[in-house]
């Protein structure tokens, strides 16, 4: 439920629908608004009795939220929250964000190496994964806090900001010492432990959608991080799974429309693990952008045969130069751009 203050409404009758809201034995939390401020009331799992709240002074409506995911809701909120990132890099504003990497850190000269080209080619946000969520415990697992540490180097030299994966709660902890954004994959959309502390680290998370969750169960999962008041969240559709093999999962773009309707987050797409193949990955990152997505996640490898983990999906790097001209033409058609490129920063 959302109580719409009067625009002229006084810090003091704010405070009173606060008070009020406490008193009725739920939470409250003010949403500054342009025009208005707007206070939502959270705590409750069923319907709440609004004619306490409708008589106070300085109300002038009380809104049901009908969505169970209230807080991430274009309900609670109509404005398009921006993720902004210390290098100045914003998610979910006009420009498109384009993070990119390998699937994996595999070392230090590897992970440093493809960050300067990537930067070079308009990257503004380096991926790879510390710690991997393999489908076999005998594939490769990742270099765990080395791997952090070698994305930290890679962001100390070029300026990209970091986004890696957290698999257990205690591991979110560690990877919010390092990396600029916590990346929950889709095994772990709905481990709400993992969701509770992430949100909890107040580090920006990257939410991937679980590979058969629907789009209620997806924005619920977001809830949590929002629930634990993070609002800095970023969606990703990165593909579910479907009775078709051509490709390793289906892309959902119309999740992408979907999700901007009925949420106030930005959604980036991933076509690298929403394809599983190198040729479809442009073609799908041109669609993404043209369905409007605020950015893409893509695997890139200097040498793909040889990747230690998704080497089928990973672009060549000449590839992704490619990819970035052809996304500029198509964000500047439907009115965006792509993010204007980092300077390369001062020596620390
Ligand atoms: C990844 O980004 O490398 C990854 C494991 O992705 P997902 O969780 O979408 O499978
Ligand atoms: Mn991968």
């Amino acid at each position: 439920m959302l109580v719409v203050m009067k625009h002229n409404a006084s810090e003091e009758q704010i405070s009173g629908v606060v008070s009020t809201i406490r008193e009725m034995g739920y939470d409250a939390r003010p949403i500054p608004g342009g025009q208005r401020t707007a206070i939502g009331l959270i705590g409750n799992d069923g319907r709440v009795d609004s004619g306490r709240l409708e008589g106070l002074e300085g109300v002038l409506e009380v809104i049901p939220v009908t969505h169970a995911y209230k807080q991430v809701s274009r309900e609670w909120k109509d404005e398009d929250t921006r993720v902004r990132l210390p290098n100045g890099t914003v998610v979910g504003g006009p420009d498109v964000v384009v993070m990119a990497g390998p699937c994996a850190v595999e070392g230090e000269h590897q992970i440093v190496d493809i960050a300067h080209r990537l930067r070079e080619m308009g990257a503004t946000v380096l991926r790879g994964g510390a710690f991997k969520p393999r489908t076999s415990p005998y594939s490769f697992q990742g270099l765990g806090e080395e791997g952090l540490r070698f994305l930290a180097r890679a962001r100390d030299e070029t300026g990209m900001m970091i986004v890696t994966e957290a698999l257990d709660p205690d591991g979110a902890d560690l990877v919010a010492e390092y990396a600029d954004i916590i990346q929950i994959g889709a095994r772990n959309m709905q481990n709400y432990p993992l969701l509770r502390r992430a949100g909890r680290t107040g580090k920006p998370v990257l939410l991937k959608r679980g590979m058969a969750a629907t789009i209620e169960e997806f924005l619920l999962a977001a809830e949590y991080l929002l629930a634990e008041g993070n609002e800095n969240v970023i969606l990703c559709e990165r593909g579910v799974a479907s009775f078709a093999k051509h490709t390793r999962n289906l892309l959902d773009l119309a999740a992408i429309p979907v999700v901007k309707g009925l949420s106030h987050l930005p959604i980036i797409a991933d076509p690298s693990h929403g394809t599983g193949l190198r040729a479809k990955v442009i073609p799908m990152a041109r669609a993404a952008i043209a369905a409007g997505a605020d950015g893409l996640i893509i695997e890139v490898h200097e040498d793909p045969p040889r990747a230690m983990s998704d080497g089928a999906q990973s672009l060549y790097p000449t590839q992704f130069a490619e990819m970035m001209a052809e996304i500029g033409v198509i964000a500047r058609a439907i009115g965006r751009d792509v993010t204007a490129p980092l300077s390369v920063p001062a020596p620390a």
